[in-house]
């Protein structure tokens, strides 16, 4: 369903262009099944930038005004949104990659309830059907998650963390900060005390009649945690270069070189050697699906392809910071830079990367989209405040964005 590459993620733009202005506000969260039409999954290519926020965003304001395509750009930002804001909670992910551990080494993870819910035996249809769209295709439409998350800690009470973390291995999209959040969000945790609660009549609507589960929860007391630490500052970034020689490290958060360099043009002096390197399975203890593991590498090759196309280097998999420490050394690099790694599993393999590029004399830099380092500083409260930042985020990025009615 879908093929892992940039061109067939701008294909899949130029269909649903059409569609994004006002049929998407009216439509978008209905979900009619695996077919649907009606959203513009996306998802995937956005996740690993072989198609970029700015790519889409422009797209679509070049076809429609930005007050009728306003609901598809909001959704488009919320990742945006997520990613700033858990950039600036980093806690929130150490604590979220901690429980996750835990639980499955204390067992929760083997229990018949657990095993029920991730195979699609709970007795509630839509739950069931659900599973078993999510480990086949690897996506699920945005309702459909809601409801999932909110089944899964209410209705079956299941531990969240669990739940994201099932998410996290099977969908294409999975992000630490979108999916992280988005379950936090659903249980009370994210906009403090607020739950969202499933119910079998606004399911078997947005369903257009497909389910009718039985047995929900009728109330969604929120969870609650230890509190978090104060917010910290937005990392910066040098873009300081030694020494001559550079190499360019790309890796599964961003794989459309082309447009980082048009927007760091020092990415272009020096560069001898172009690398990439991705660890799907590094997104659980419990690893990656199969479909996951297979979309990244391929995402991969064709962003390295795109890039370099007489690039040798593709390091996947086991120990990939030794094996670009290695590289790095073999290509005799002054410099490594790469796409700017936000929170999540790059970003902690980075701790290994640098440590072992520093031992061998080779300084690491990461280079940032203006896309995250303008409209992230303004991720610090909810959604709402960030919302009105929209026009002027647009403006400030050369975006037109005529305003219609
Ligand atoms: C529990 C839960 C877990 C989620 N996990 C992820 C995840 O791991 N990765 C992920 O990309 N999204 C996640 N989302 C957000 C959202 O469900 C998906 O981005 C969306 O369904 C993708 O389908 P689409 O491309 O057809 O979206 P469209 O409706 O066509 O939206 C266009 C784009 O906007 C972005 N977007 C849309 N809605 C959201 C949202 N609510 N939050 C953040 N970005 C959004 C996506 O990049 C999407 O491709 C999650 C939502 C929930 C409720």
């Amino acid at each position: 369903m879908f093929d892992p590459t940039r061109a067939a993620g701008l294909e899949a733009l130029r269909d649903f262009v059409p569609r994004a202005g006002s049929a998407y506000a009216r439509q978008r969260n209905i979900d009619t099944g695996p077919h649907r039409t009606n959203v513009s999954t996306l998802s995937p290519y956005i996740r690993h930038r072989l198609v970029t926020e700015r790519e889409v965003v422009t797209a679509v304001l070049e076809a429609h005004s930005l007050s009728a395509a306003e609901k598809f750009v909001q959704e488009v930002m919320w990742r945006t949104y997520w990613k700033g804001w858990l950039e600036q909670n980093p806690e929130v992910w150490r604590r979220y990659r901690q429980d996750v551990a835990e639980l499955i080494d204390a067992g929760s993870a083997d229990t018949p309830e657990y095993r029920d819910a991730v195979s699609g035996r709970t007795g509630i249809d839509a739950m069931d059907a659900w599973a078993g769209e999510l480990v086949e295709t690897g996506y699920l439409h945005n309702h459909t998650r809601m409801w999932f998350a909110s089944i899964w800690i209410f209705t079956l009470r299941l531990p969240w963390q669990l739940g994201a973390d099932f998410f996290y291995r099977h969908l294409l999209d999975g992000d630490a900060a979108s999916n992280t959040l988005s379950w936090r969000w659903v249980a009370g945790l994210q906009t403090v005390g607020k739950t969202y609660l499933a119910t079998a009549s606004n399911i078997a609507r947005y369903t257009e009649g497909r389910f009718h589960p039985e047995g929900l929860a009728t109330s969604a007391p929120a969870l609650s945690e230890e509190p978090l630490p104060p917010r910290s500052p937005i990392p910066s970034v040098e873009t300081a270069v030694s020494g001559e020689r550079l190499g360019i490290l790309l890796h599964e958060e961003d794989l459309a070189l082309d447009s980082l360099r048009g927007e760091h043009p020092w990415l272009d002096g020096g560069v001898v050697a172009i690398a990439a390197s991705a660890d799907a399975e590094a997104r659980s203890p419990m690893g990656a699906s199969d479909i996951v593991r297979a979309f990244t590498a391929g995402a991969l090759a064709d962003g390295l392809d795109r890039a370099a196309p007489a690039a040798t280097a593709l390091v996947l998999g086991v120990d990939p910071a030794a094996a670009v420490v290695e590289w790095a050394a073999a290509e005799n690099l002054d410099t490594v830079v790469m796409p700017y790694a936000p929170v999540g599993p790059v970003e902690e393999r980075m701790t290994a990367l640098r440590a072992g590029l520093r031992d061998g004399g080779i300084a690491l830099r990461a280079a940032r989209r203006d896309w995250d380092s303008l409209a992230w500083p303004h991720a610090r409260r909810g959604f709402f405040p960030f919302r009105t930042q929209i026009p002027q985020l647009l403006s400030q990025q050369g975006i037109p964005a005529s305003p219609g009615r």
